[in-house]
């Protein structure tokens, strides 16, 4: 009954049906023209969350909307990018296709809050992996290493060189993230404005509000790459920021599932398929070695 429903759904939207292997269950290349395996008869153990949600046959999940390569929402009102292409990694491994995940805006600051009170299963957001956040919600991967950078105004007008220039210009970040924060504890008198997304922090910059937009550069980048020349980035990245895969705090069996199913990722390649097809794309990158996940 799935896969006909599978088939039926994928016809409607016009994929292409790329082949079907007994083992891997139906493959199918998405709109990204990624390719996901959709397990067929999973079994998991009762009462496990993996049970759950391959019981109920969808998976709410967390992502941004405004981060071109990462999670971005089309004009077919479906996000794109390799966030979500992790997400949807992680779903067929419960037997759940791309079509019948639910996906729920999260930005930075509501990303823990909307984990604690159970409005999604998980979140794949540009999360930075960090203890003050593992002790309220955990974190399965991490599954890409970022760096906090600079985005500034083509040409660099101000001669920003890093973190050092903070003193002396108006830099944008956004409520809630890492980047805010290390503004303010190394660069108390910064002048920071504080957003809820980054797409608001990069009309600021476009607007002349602000100089720099600073956050993780890959989300950076994608910005650049979103803005027909008008912004570049500094390239001085100056913090780790491995992201993580964030689910309910104390289910360990729900992150030794994630955490496995990433390491078939980048066993497979599939990991590399999703960075080709998304921020891969848009910035000219080749896939990087994918980082050793922590089973902490
Ligand atoms: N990775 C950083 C964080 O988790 C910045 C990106 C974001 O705000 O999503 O806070």
């Amino acid at each position: 009954m799935r896969i006909t429903r599978y088939a039926a759904a994928l016809a409607a939207a016009g994929v292409v049906l790329a082949g079907c292997s007994s083992e891997a269950g139906d493959q199918a290349e998405d709109a990204a023209g990624n390719t996901v395996d959709v397990q067929e008869d999973v079994e998991f153990e009762a009462g496990t969350t993996m049970a759950e949600l391959a019981e109920a046959g969808t998976i709410t999940v967390g992502t941004k909307f405004d981060q071109p390569g990462f999670g971005l929402v089309g004009p077919d009102g479906e996000p794109e990018g390799f966030d979500v292409e992790m997400a949807k990694i992680v779903a067929a491994e419960l037997g759940i296709a791309p079509e019948d995940i639910e996906w729920v805006e999260t930005v930075s600051a509501n990303r823990e809050p909307f984990l604690q009170n159970g409005q999604v299963d998980m979140v794949v957001a540009t999360y930075t992996i960090n203890d003050a956040r593992k002790e309220i919600i955990d974190f399965a991967g991490p599954y890409y290493e970022a760096g906090q950078d600079i985005m500034v105004a083509a040409g660099n007008p101000l001669g920003v060189t890093g973190p050092e220039s903070f003193p002396d210009i108006r830099t944008c970040s956004v409520n809630g993230s890492t980047p805010a924060q290390y503004v303010q504890t190394n660069y108390p008198d910064a002048q920071l404005t504080l957003f809820g997304e980054y797409s608001q922090c990069a009309e600021a910059l476009r607007n002349g509000q602000v100089d720099a937009v600073t956050t993780d550069n890959v989300i950076l980048t994608g910005l650049v790459a979103q803005s027909d020349g008008d912004f570049e980035l500094v390239g001085n990245a100056f913090t780790e920021e491995p992201y993580g895969i964030g689910i309910p705090k104390g289910d360990d069996e729900f992150r030794a599932f994630i955490n496995d199913t990433l390491e078939e990722a980048y066993e497979s390649g599939t990991w590399a398929d999703a960075w080709d097809a998304t921020a891969g794309a848009i910035t000219d990158t080749e896939a990087p070695e994918p980082p050793a996940v922590d089973r902490y």
